[in-house]
C-alpha cells in the first residue's frame, strides 16, 4: 500500500533574506533521530511549520541502548564547543544533564592523561565536561525535541528512498516503511529533507536512483577498535581524578584505554587498539589487555570493581567523508549532515561537537536564505559543511595517519614536520600548565589548532626537556575547584 501524507497548510512562504527571520516554510523531513537529526530539528523548528523526524528505530523516553546507535556503549565525550553550542540551541540542557546524574568533570584538573610523552600537567584551568552515558546524552535532547511543538517524530520507520519533483530538479519528499509492520510503505511530502542517518547513510545510493553521480569520497582508517564495559565505582574508592586516559604512542605502542565516571555511581571503562591491535572480550583476556597499557592506574582501579555490563565491542571507527559541496549536478532541497556527511575516528571525541556545528550552520543558511528561498540552500549548505568539518578532519586524519598501518594517504613532509613540532609540545603540556590549557582548549575545538602554533607555545616546546617530564602530573591546587571555564 502506498499512502500520501501532507502537511496542513499554504505553500512555502520562503522568501526574506538578511538577518530577519523568514516566515516559516511548510514542512521539513529529517533522516535519522539521533544526536544530529534532533539538533538539525531544534534549528528546523525554527523556520518549518512542522518538521517530522523519521526513525527506524522505536524510541523510549528513558535513556536507553539502541540499535540503530551501536556505538551507545562506549564513552561519548561532549568537546567544550559542543556543549556550549548545544546549551545555546536548547539552554538549560547542562542542567538537566547534572540532574539527572551526569559528573561534572574538569579537564584537564579532573582527568589523568598520559599523552605520549608524559602526563598532562593538572594545574591547566582548561574547561568543564558533563560525563555521562550516551544514551543519557541522547534521550536528554530528545526529551527537549518532544516538547518542540512544531516537531514531531515518527519511530519504528525506515527511509527508503527520496522522491523527486516530475522535473528532478528538486527532493519533494522521502519514502518510508515501517519497521515492524505487516507492509505498508507511506510517501512523506517535504519541502527540505535533511539526512542525518549517520555512518550506514545511503543517501548517495539514494541519489543515485535519481540519476546524480556520487560525490567524492575520502576514507582513512587506523583500525581502531573498541571495547567497553561498565564497573560499579567501588563504595571505598578514593582518588582525587575522576577520569583516566592513557593514550597510544605511535607508531609502536597501539594499545590505549579510558576510563569515566558516568551517571550512576560507574564508570566507563574502554580498551583501544589501533592498526590490528584489539582488546579480548573475555575476562581474563580483557583484564590482561587493561595491566598492559603504559600506566597501571586504570587496571588498579578496577581490580575490585564489580563488573555491571559484558565487554562491548566496536569496530567501525574509520575516517570517511563524502564531499557533497563539489558535486556538480545536485537536487535541491536536500541536505546530509552528521556522521552521514563526515565522520571521524571516534578517539577525538568530535562528532556530536560536529554535528551540533552543522545544526547551527544550517540554521545560518535558513536565515540567509535569499529570494531562490530554499531553491538555492542545499550547495550553500553543503560548502559551509565542508568548511566546519575541515579543521576537525585534518587532526583526526592527521594523528591517525601517524601509525604506518593506517590506510589511506600517506603524510606529507609538512605533516612530518608537524609531528616533530607537536611532538615537542607534547613534552612542554607535561611541564607547563599554560601550554597546556591551550592544549587541551585546542582539543576542545574551543580554540583553533592555529593555537598551537602562537609564540609563547613555539618558544616552550623549543625549551621543554625530555629530562623535565614529572614521573606523575603535578595535582591541581585545591583552590582550583571551580575554576575551570565553562565552554
Ligand atoms: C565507538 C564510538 C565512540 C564515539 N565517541 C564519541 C565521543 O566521545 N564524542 C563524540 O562527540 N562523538 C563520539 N562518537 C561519534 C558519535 O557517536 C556521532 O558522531 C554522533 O552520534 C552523531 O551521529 P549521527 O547523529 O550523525 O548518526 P548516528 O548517531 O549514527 O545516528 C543515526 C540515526 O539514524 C537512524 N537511521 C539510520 N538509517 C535510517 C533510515 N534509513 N531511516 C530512518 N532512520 C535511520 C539510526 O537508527 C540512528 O538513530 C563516537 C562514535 C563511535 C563509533
Amino acid at each position: 500500500m502506498l499512502r500520501r501524507t501532507s502537511a496542513a497548510g499554504t505553500q512555502p512562504a520562503d522568501t526574506g533574506s538578511g538577518s530577519a527571520r523568514p516566515a516559516p516554510t511548510r514542512r521539513a523531513v529529517v533522516v535519522g533521530a539521533s544526536m544530529a537529526g534532533l539538533l538539525a530539528a531544534r534549528v528546523l523548528a525554527d523556520h518549518f511549520e512542522q518538521v517530522l523526524v523519521v526513525e527506524r528505530d522505536r524510541l523510549a523516553d528513558a535513556p536507553e541502548h539502541r540499535r540503530g546507535v551501536p556505538q551507545d556503549w562506549q564513552p561519548h565525550l561532549v568537546l567544550g564547543r559542543g556543549r556550549r553550542v548545544i546549551e545555546r540551541l536548547l539552554p538549560g540542557y547542562g542542567d538537566e544533564l547534572r540532574a539527572a546524574g551526569a559528573v561534572p568533570m574538569r579537564l584537564p584538573a579532573d582527568l589523568l592523561m598520559l599523552n605520549p610523552c608524559g602526563w598532562v600537567d593538572r594545574r591547566a584551568p582548561g574547561w568543564e565536561a558533563l560525563s555521562a552515558s550516551r544514551p543519557l546524552l541522547e534521550a536528554t535532547v530528545r526529551r527537549r525535541l518532544r516538547a518542540e511543538p512544531r516537531v514531531a517524530v515518527l519511530d519504528g520507520h525506515d527511509v527508503t528512498a527520496l522522491i523527486a519533483s516530475p522535473d528532478g530538479r528538486a527532493v519533494t519528499g522521502v519514502t518510508a516503511r515501517p519497521v515492524d509492520g505487516p507492509d505498508g510503505a507511506i510517501e512523506l511530502d517535504a519541502d527540505l529533507v535533511v539526512d542525518a542517518s549517520g555512518r550506514g547513510s545511503r543517501a548517495v545510493a539514494w541519489l543515485g536512483d535519481l540519476g546524480f553521480a556520487a560525490p567524492a569520497r575520502e576514507h582513512i582508517g587506523s583500525g581502531t577498535t573498541y571495547s567497553s564495559r561498565l564497573f560499579r565505582i567501588p563504595d571505598d574508592f578514593a582518588a582525587d581524578w575522576k577520569a583516566v586516559m592513557l593514550t597510544t604512542r605511535p607508531p609502536s605502542i597501539r594499545r590505549s584505554g579510558s576510563l569515566f565516571a558516568v551517571e550512576g555511581g560507574r564508570w566507563l571503562v574502554t580498551l583501544t587498539g589501533t592498526g590490528g591491535e584489539r582488546a579480548p572480550s573475555d575476562e581474563d583476556g580483557w583484564r590482561a589487555y587493561a595491566r598492559s597499557l603504559r600506566d597501571p592506574v586504570l587496571a588498579e582501579a578496577i581490580e575490585d570493581a564489580e563488573p555491571l555490563s559484558p565487554v562491548r565491542v566496536h569496530r567501525g571507527t574509520s575516517n570517511r567523508r563524502w564531499h557533497f559541496e563539489r558535486m556538480r549536478r545536485r537536487p535541491e532541497r536536500f541536505v546530509v549532515l552528521g556522521d552521514a556527511a563526515c565522520v571521524f575516528n571516534p578517539v577525538y571525541g568530535q562528532g556530536i561537537t560536529v554535528a551540533a556545528l552543522a545544526a547551527e550552520t544550517l540554521d545560518a543558511c535558513l536565515r540567509r536564505r535569499g529570494p531562490a528561498g530554499l531553491d538555492a540552500l542545499a550547495g550553500r549548505f553543503q560548502r559551509r559543511l565542508a568548511r566546519v568539518t575541515a579543521s576537525p578532519w585534518m587532526q583526526s586524519t592527521g594523528e591517525d595517519l601517524r601509525f604506518p598501518t593506517t590506510t589511506g594517504t600517506r603524510p606529507n613532509a609538512l605533516l612530518r614536520a608537524q609531528y616533530r613540532y607537536l611532538d615537542r609540545l607534547g613534552l612542554a603540556v607535561t611541564q607547563d600548565p599554560s601550554v597546556a590549557d591551550v592544549c587541551i582548549r585546542v582539543y576542545g575545538m574551543l580554540e583553533r589548532p592555529s593555537a598551537l602554533f602562537g609564540p609563547r607555545l613555539l618558544l616552550a616546546a623549543a625549551r621543554a626537556r625530555v629530562g623535565d617530564v614529572p614521573a606523575m602530573p603535578p595535582s591541581p591546587p585545591r583552590d582550583a575547584v571551580g575554576a575551570a571555564t565553562l565552554p
